[in-house]
């Protein structure tokens, strides 16, 4: 029987069993890049690891839809500016050019990595309506109030009549209270633990809104809730983000959620661990930051070799490795982890190759080899419906990769081996490295990629011998003469069409 999927519960601290609130259909929403600066590649972690989330419970045949956000408004940096703010006046644009250039780069970078683009991303500045109306909402439950212009969260008062505030980041309020020397508008709040939903914009604040209390901009924490509920509903699946948004963010998304429609939003929260160079967070704040460009060329923009890289490793073998690490667990980024990566992505995607020609001869018996093979894939499985383990699932596909290379050398036979269990197997693998791990076939070598050329050749040769034969003589100049521009030279003979590179 095949296990259920069980997911670890981040507020629960336990792993759970999956069950969507809806049957077959699953709501998920993952907190997006603040779009000041381009990712780097811890930020690249988070995403590939919900991008495998997604791909699992795609493979598993729920219908999901995906949300993940851009925050171009409100996430302000330490002094109380906003983050796209600032760039946009360091670099004399609009914060909207900012926005715009640090998506699209974005999105190439997730390209790059090979994750399938969310269902729905939604823009905080195009859902201010939906945040106002959040806003007023939590007035109206009494759990904010509005001091000169701005809205603040009654923290203290929420977590007196609703019981609820900072479990998810296991904080105790008193002890926030203690330890919350807040910079901006301390004054204006009745506790220092209350934060703002909505904020009176400064005459030099560039990014701001009408509002029934001023003209501001939201809250950093209020557009996610505003709109996963909007996207979701006031219920919904699954919640994700990275670690270091436990606090503040999700915990004062939760009271947001709570406040306004007295909703629970997300019954199950899921967050990935971080990314670590040479064991410390990478993150800007650190200047350690690695962007995933300079990993794959293992050169920095001014092309000097990276600190701590020897070369450069390319986006796939970047995947495999962070699939590697089980989601919950640290990744620390060194070079001999990638080396060996590489050398794991090379030798499952040859495993992969000599499976895709094994044919089976016909007959076979349903013995050992075979009852170890099903097993082995029913582990693949079970190990990903056990909180998404990756490196656990890889493994097992490991385990088969020798009975694979003996079956082709012929140390195991195939009769000891159903035709049906040898098409199980082919289909495992396809599932799982294409469609579930997110995994990509690329040119790894000389012999690869010089069989690709060779293909490619293979087939223009044949469209202009088609071509001629249909007397379609411009089409067939043209390949040879598009060709020639690129060096290769076409030779017609008896025996076909050879070519020739100069
Ligand atoms: P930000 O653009 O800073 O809001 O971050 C986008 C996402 O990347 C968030 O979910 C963060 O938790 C996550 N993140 C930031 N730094 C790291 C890191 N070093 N490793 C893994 N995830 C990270
Ligand atoms: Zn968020």
């Amino acid at each position: 029987m095949q296990s259920e999927l069980k997911l670890y519960n981040s507020p629960h601290k336990q792993k759970e069993v999956f069950k969507p609130l809806h049957d077959n259909f699953v709501g998920m929403y993952v907190c997006g890049p603040t779009v000041y600066k381009d990712v780097h590649l811890g930020n690249c972690r988070t995403f590939v690891s919900f991008d495998i989330i997604y791909r699992y419970l795609l493979y598993l045949g729920y219908r999901v839809r995906y949300v993940r956000n851009i925050t171009d408004v409100g996430h302000l940096l330490d002094d109380g500016e906003d983050r796209v703010s600032q760039e946009a006046k360091v670099r004399n644009l609009e914060p909207m050019e900012i926005a715009q250039e640090i998506t699209i780069n974005f999105h190439d970078m997730m390209k790059t990595f090979n994750a399938l683009p969310p269902s729905i991303e939604p823009r905080a500045t195009g859902h201010i309506p939906e945040q106002i109306e959040m806003v007023q909402a939590i007035i109206d439950n009494g759990f904010a109030y509005e001091k000169n212009g701005s809205v603040y969260f009654d923290t203290v008062k929420f977590k007196e009549e609703k019981g609820i505030y900072g479990e998810l980041s296991g904080r105790k309020i008193d002890d926030l209270i203690a330890e919350s020397r807040d910079l901006k508008n301390q004054d204006e709040k009745k506790n220092p633990v209350d934060f703002a939903i909505w904020m009176k914009a400064s005459d030099e604040h560039i990014m701001k809104w009408n509002s029934p209390w001023s003209v501001g901009f939201p809250g950093w924490h209020l557009e996610c809730s505003a709109m996963s509920t909007k996207y979701l509903g006031e219920e919904f699946d699954i919640h994700g983000g990275g670690n270091d948004l436990k606090f503040p963010h999700h915990e004062n998304e939760i009271a947001q959620n709570v406040g306004s429609c007295n909703c629970q939003g997300p019954k199950y929260w899921l967050h990935t661990n971080m990314l670590l160079l040479n064991g410390k967070k990478m993150s800007k704040s650190e200047g350690n930051t690695i962007s995933p460009d300079e990993l794959f060329t293992g050169l920095t923009a001014d092309g000097e070799k990276v600190e701590h890289i020897s070369k450069g490793y390319s986006p796939m073998v970047v995947r495999f490795f962070m699939l590697q690490s089980h989601y919950r667990s640290n990744m620390d980024l060194t070079d001999e982890a990638l080396q060996a990566a590489e050398k794991g992505y090379n030798r499952l995607m040859e495993a992969l190759n000599v499976l895709d020609e094994l044919e089976h001869p016909g007959g076979g018996q349903a013995g050992s080899l075979d009852q170890e093979l099903n097993d082995l894939i029913s582990k693949v499985h079970e190990e990903m419906n056990d909180d998404f383990n990756t490196p656990k699932a890889l493994a097992r596909l490991f385990e088969i990769v020798p009975k694979i290379n003996s079956l082709k050398g012929g140390q195991l036979s195939f009769n000891d081996l159903t035709p049906d269990t040898l098409q199980l197997l082919k289909q495992t693998f396809h599932d799982f490295i294409f469609d579930v791990f997110g995994l990509k076939r690329e040119a790894v070598g000389g012999e690869e990629e010089e069989g690709v050329v060779n293909g490619i050749m293979q087939m223009l040769i044949e469209l202009r011998q088609e071509a001629r034969q249909r007397r379609d003589w411009a089409t067939s100049d043209k390949i040879r003469d598009d060709l020639k521009d690129l060096g290769i030279e076409l030779k017609d003979g008896k025996e076909g069409t050879a070519w020739t590179k100069s």
